[in-house]
């Protein structure tokens, strides 16, 4: 097939772009390189362009015929969609609704949609499925949630195909080294400590210690980056032989919290970072962890790397040599 990877550049899309030349389809990257890398578009040709920019995404469908759109161009900062929601509403929402009609204007039914465990907001029950209410609690999950219900619209109206898949958290990098995750300001969690390992002078604290859980800090549940594309891949698939709208959490379905994560980042640079505690950063539930027991049974999906130190080496490895 060939592909539009929108937002390829990224952290997540560059990723998806390799596996998907490994797996033989031809790919296109659209990216406005506002915050992706030049250097990351590696597997296909990179057209500079904005998703919200129809005059100028309509002849790009003209010239490549794309069989399907992966979309992973968003802004994700959820304390930034606080203090500055429009900018949230209008590249997540607005644009990714002109994308998606110059799409149905060109006649490209296929699409694949990160979106992210925010959409569920405060947690209400151990394991997150599909089935948990969607109560978005900042504007950036509320922006994705919104697609979301255009995506089931837009299926219902015009046929589109669609899959969402909701991300926990994301890490790790290219086990080859080629690409990783290099945002500006770094927010997340592990390669922020792996930065300062790298030498970076980031201060890096634990969030809250505080929290309802057995060690006082946040829960989460990381995923390798390669087999959140792994899934992306299999929703491709699954498209072909089922219409609609589908959208399905993604997780190792194990929670770690922060205090291990840095436990797991030392035992695997071989030294101790000296992290210490500081308030809770608002905004954070106790515990996020998914069951993707949905994506296994319907897409066969089996993250391949759900080892925590395995992840935390493969994004070290990047962290060691940055190439952007
Ligand atoms: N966190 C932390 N220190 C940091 C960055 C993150 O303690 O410098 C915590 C954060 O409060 C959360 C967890 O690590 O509980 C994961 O945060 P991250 O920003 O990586 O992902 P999120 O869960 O917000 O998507």
């Amino acid at each position: 097939m060939r592909i539009l990877v929108v937002g390829g550049a990224g952290y997540i899309g560059s990723h998806m772009c390799k596996l998907l030349a490994g797996a033989g389809h031809e790919v296109v990257v659209a990216d406005n390189l506002g915050t992706g890398h030049r250097e990351a578009v590696q597997w296909g040709p990179l057209v500079e362009v904005s998703i919200g920019d129809v005059a100028a995404l309509g002849p790009v469908f003209d010239r490549y015929r794309f069989d399907a759109v992966m979309h992973f161009a968003a802004y994700s900062l959820v304390a930034e969609s606080v203090t500055d929601p429009f900018k949230y509403y209008q590249n997540n929402v607005a644009a990714t609704l002109a994308l998606l009609r110059v799409m149905r204007d060109k006649g490209v039914a296929r699409f694949v949609f990160s979106s992210t465990a925010a959409v569920f907001g405060e947690p209400q029950q151990e394991l997150i499925d599909e089935a948990h209410p969607v109560v978005p609690i900042n504007p950036y999950g509320a922006s994705k949630l919104m697609v979301e219900r255009v995506l089931a619209d837009a299926a219902a109206a015009y046929g589109l195909r669609a899959v969402a898949l909701r991300y926990f958290n994301a890490a790790g990098a290219d086990p080859e080294g080629l690409i990783g995750e290099s945002h500006e300001p770094e927010s997340h969690l592990i390669p922020r400590l792996l930065r300062r390992a790298a030498g970076d002078t980031l201060d890096v604290k634990i969030f809250g210690s505080d929290y309802p859980t057995p060690d006082g800090t946040c829960i989460r549940d990381y995923i390798h980056v390669n087999d959140l594309c792994a899934a992306h891949l299999l929703a491709l698939e699954y498209l072909d032989g089922h219409a609609g709208f589908h959208s399905f959490n993604l997780g190792n379905g194990t929670g770690y919290s922060v205090r291990q994560v840095v436990t797991a980042v030392e035992a695997v640079i071989g030294r101790s970072l000296g992290i210490e505690s500081a308030a809770r950063r608002p905004g954070d539930p106790a515990r996020l962890v998914a069951s993707s027991a949905l994506a296994r049974e319907v897409l066969g999906w089996r993250p391949a790397l759900a080892d925590l130190q395995t992840i935390i080496a493969s994004a070290w490895r990047w962290h060691q040599a940055p190439k952007f």
